[in-house]
């Protein structure tokens, strides 16, 4: 079959939908030629040639004839061979990925050009110096990419060329300078490459091709891909292009153009020109820009027709298109186009206004946006003009922009911030004491922990900004102060701004401006500036399209009516974990302490019936919140150690007072019930259900207020809609006996206040072999939640408090897995877990509830994943329900 492979495209006959094969620049440049554009004639060299050469390390045989042939039509076309002695064809050798790696692979220009071709170029262009400059440039290109020369030897040369001359811009350099460094040039090519430059024209483009394939597996092009995560294995093309310049006096000049703004997305002209230039000068910055406006005054035909092309442009691909240009002597070229890049709120206005356009649909305009786009609207930001002096950088745990003084400790915080202060609270790591802290800070920044660590989950969960894992900065509670690595002392009371989008931390105030995006989903924009009322209409305009096609149903992470009331506003169709932990902190925590220091039953049942009424009123106030809506509620999870004093605070205390001859009774027996439950790896301990099955009447205590408080709710006409759910289940056994001991419950309850409560039970499913066995555990549970924290703990092994600050870099480095397995759902492990277990769960039960609430809930990319394994819904905390609207609509519309 190889020998019936076309590996060569002319630019006629490609079009935009071959980026697999052409790349995307020599797709477009084809589409362009097309329509009739003025593009430089040229061909396309496909990604497949450059496949069998990485694969075989030569190019196929057929190859060298083919771009031959092309070669001969291009000299047809153009009326002038390639290097031509008295005329030359000139050519660049440009690489184009199928995605684009600006900058990552190589390209030559003014291939063609040689001792004897130059004096036709100078002859035909009537610019010596021109045609010298270009020949310099030439051999330094080829030098340096083809012929692998240490590219600063030809940049000394050149420095001393001018400093010879006493000028310092290249433009000051005459004929005969070029000529002197053109000989020079390629004595540094002799003696460094071994070689010397290539004279045969059609020599030099044969291994500027083969060097652009070989560009594809530079380590800088490799790690490029990695981050942006483009396979490995697609290839570049490689675009041969006859020359035009800019830079053949004022009549001539190069530019870029956007259809739109790509910063706001109106439509008008943006672009920059330079005269008199090539493309590289304006990378260089040798001489600035003018706006693109101004080239209307400059050359009135080229600019007509380029505002012409550019609607064209913009009509055929539908969307905001960039540019580069090329004039030489008045003659208008096209170099390139590609669907523009743009920043987040254009996306949505662009989105909206090409449907207004009729340009495209509202299924095409949810294409347009994203949900990390939409995060990105969210939070407010610090302002990008700002001076700022950064003191060190952790993992961007739980975005938005704060600013605050200093504080290294929850009381403090909450002191602090009562009388009107703005406050950061900086901790080695947090612990859920410090959850008033973290209420009542504007961000939270510590020195250790990952994107799951306690403070950048709770962080999430209330939209509050955070950078966790800021290893650089040496916190140092006791002393109450933050040592950056310049030695900067950072004391309490001290200005700190933290960026939870970038992990960045500041010294002092940086300036902050609001998200209109989010006072619109609070319900609070009022019609200020006309800039975010624009931006606004489209995000309300692109929320609707979602929510009118998206399946999956979006419910809020929250467990209280406040989380609950805004999760509400943000559109949240329930609650889909509501961790009933966060009820049983604060000073409700002593209570706890009792349950578990109980000796006898009866201490254990008044420590019960003491929680009681308090987790009743909890779930009122949540079921009035959620009224007429489904609200998870899950029994209690961690370890009980969470709620007991530090071991080693208590131990240390305990010592003293032993040595002083006054230790407390009580503290005795705290002492003594910590280490009975110390565990070397509480994650794997006694916690979930395993907890329901020791601790007598725990369960049944919290099954209790649910009841009641539903039953109560009933009562007042209310429409709660409980749901019970059971954690860290393993088998099925495990479900039975709780349900048992639930279901009389909840008929005692149902009894005593002559209420229908309707509630039901089901699992998390969020072990191995829970997810393995899910087809028996189906016919104890009504309703599966997976929770992919603990499952991504358990499948991989990676415990979900430690790795992402301790390991993760090195295997995000190393390409191991692009984005951190508890942020983005591993679909060929974790996830096929989940898939057959949904498969299983339904096999059993057919009508099985199925939902996530683990992180990955709210994340754009496990959104789609979730949609496509058919759950009924994703939970996630309330600040992410818009990202997650958006996305369920974007997967299925
Ligand atoms: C989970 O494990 O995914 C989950 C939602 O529970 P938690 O994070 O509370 O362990
Ligand atoms: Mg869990």
């Amino acid at each position: 079959l190889q020998h019936t492979q076309k590996f060569v495209y002319d630019f006629t006959e490609g079009n935009r939908d071959l980026k697999d094969l052409l790349g995307g620049k020599g797709a477009n440049l084809a589409e362009m030629t097309n329509l009739g554009l003025p593009v430089p004639p040229g061909f396309t060299i496909t990604t497949e040639a450059c496949k069998v050469y990485l694969e075989s390390g030569d190019e196929p045989a057929e190859l060298r004839d083919e771009v031959g042939a092309h070669l001969d039509a291009l000299q047809q076309t153009m009326g002038k061979k390639l290097g031509q002695a008295d005329d030359p064809l000139l050519v660049s050798v440009r690489s184009g990925a199928k995605f684009s790696m600006p900058g990552m692979m190589d390209t030559v220009l003014n291939i063609g050009l040689s001792d004897e071709s130059v004096a036709g170029l100078a002859q035909q262009s009537g610019d010596e110096r021109f045609a010298w400059d270009s020949y310099r440039r030439l051999i330094q290109m080829f030098g340096k990419t083809v012929l692998g020369v240490d590219g600063e030897l030809f940049e000394e040369a050149l420095d001393d060329a001018k400093a010879a001359k006493k000028v310092t811009v290249d433009t000051d350099l005459d004929a005969g300078d070029l000529k002197k460094l053109v000989k020079q040039f390629k004595k540094i090519v002799k003696a460094e490459a071994g070689r010397d430059f290539p004279q045969d024209p059609r020599e030099q483009m044969d291994l500027a091709i083969r060097s652009v394939f070989e560009s594809w597996n530079t380590d800088r092009a490799k790690l490029y891909r990695r981050q942006e995560r483009i396979p490995g294995d697609l290839g570049t093309a490689v675009n041969i292009c006859s020359m035009v310049f800019g830079n053949l006096g004022p009549d001539s000049g190069t530019g870029v153009a956007f259809t739109r703004d790509p910063a706001s997305g109106h439509q008008g002209v943006y672009g920059d020109y330079l005269q008199n230039a090539q493309g590289e000068d304006v990378v260089a910055g040798i001489r600035n820009t003018v706006p693109l406006a101004e080239l209307e005054s400059i050359d009135k035909a080229s600019y007509d027709q380029l505002m012409q092309i550019m609607e064209t442009l913009e009509t055929h691909y539908k969307d905001l298109c960039d540019i580069e240009f090329t004039i030489e002597r008045g003659q208008l070229w096209m170099l390139q186009t590609r669907v523009g890049k743009r920043t987040a709120g254009a996306a949505f206005r662009i989105a909206t206004q090409l449907v207004d356009q009729g340009l495209i649909d509202e299924a095409e305009a949810l294409q347009r946006v994203n949900g990390a786009q939409l995060a990105q609207l969210m939070f407010p930001r610090f302002d990008e003009d700002a001076k700022v002096e950064q003191l060190g950088r952790g993992i961007a745990a739980s975005p938005g922009a704060a600013v605050g003084k200093a504080v290294f400790d929850s009381y403090t915080a909450i002191k602090w911030s009562r009388s009107g202060e703005k406050v950061i609270l900086i901790r080695r790591e947090t612990n859920p004491d410090d959850l008033d802290g973290m209420i009542a800070a504007e961000g939270i920044l510590t020195s250790r922990g990952g994107k799951t660590s306690h403070a950048a989950v709770v962080a999430r969960g209330m939209g509050k900004t955070c950078v966790c894992g800021a290893e650089d900065l040496e916190v140092d509670t006791k002393r109450r102060r933050m040592t950056a690595p310049g030695g900067v002392v950072i004391e309490e009371g001290d200005l700190v701004s933290i960026d939870g989008s970038t992990g960045k931390v500041y010294l002092g105030e940086v300036p902050v401006v609001p998200s209109p995006v989010v006072e619109y989903f609070e319900g609070r924009m009022h019609a200020g500036a006309d800039d975010a009322d624009e931006l606004v209409q489209a995000v309300h305009r692109i929320m609707a399209y979602a929510d009118r096609v998206r399946r999956l149903r979006v419910r809020a992470n929250a467990d209280n009516a406040e989380d609950a009331l805004r999760a509400r506003r943000f559109g949240a169709q329930g609650i889909g974990l509501c961790r009933t932990e966060h009820m049983f902190l604060g000073e409700r925590r002593e209570m706890v302490e009792r349950l578990i220091l109980a000796d006898t039953d009866d201490e254990r049942e008044g420590a019960l019936s003491a929680l009681l009424p308090l987790q009743k009123k909890d779930f009122v106030e949540l079921f009035e919140a959620m009224d007429g809506l489904p609200v998870t509620v899950r029994l209690l999870d961690p370890p009980l150690h969470e709620f007991l004093p530090d071991i080693t605070e208590l131990s240390v205390r305990v010592a003293l007072a032993e040595s002083r001859k006054d230790a407390n009774e009580n503290d005795l027996r705290l002492l003594q019930a910590v280490h009975k439950l110390h565990e070397q790896n509480p994650m794997l301990g006694l916690r979930g259900v395993r907890l329901g099955l020791v601790i007598p009447g725990l369960f049944a205590m919290q099954v209790r207020a649910i009841a009641e408080a539903a039953a109560e709710r009933k009562n007042a006409k209310g429409d709660p809609r409980a749901e019970i759910m059971i954690p860290l289940v393993g088998t099925v056994q495990e479900l039975e006996i709780v349900r048992e001991e639930a279901d009389a419950v909840i008929a005692e309850v149902e009894a005593a206040t002559g209420t229908d409560l309707k509630l039901t039970i089901g699992t998390m499913i969020e072990l191995p072999r829970a997810a393995l066995t899910a087809g028996q555990i189906a016919e104890a549970a009504q309703f599966f939640s997976f929770g992919t924290n603990d499952l991504t703990q358990t499948v991989w092994g990676f415990s979900r408090d430690d790795v992402e600050a301790s390991f993760f870099t090195a295997y995000l480095e190393k390409g191991i897995f692009g984005v951190s397995p508890f942020e983005t759902i591993d679909k060929d492990g974790v996830g096929s877990l989940v898939r057959s277990a949904v498969e299983a769960g339904r096999a059993t039960r057919p009508d099985l509830k199925l939902g996530v609430c683990g992180e990955h809930g709210g994340d754009p990319e496990s959104v789609h994943f979730f949609h496509e394994v058919g759950l009924d819904y994703v939970s996630c905390s309330p600040f992410r329900i818009p990202v997650a609207r958006l996305e369920a609509g974007r997967a299925a519309a």
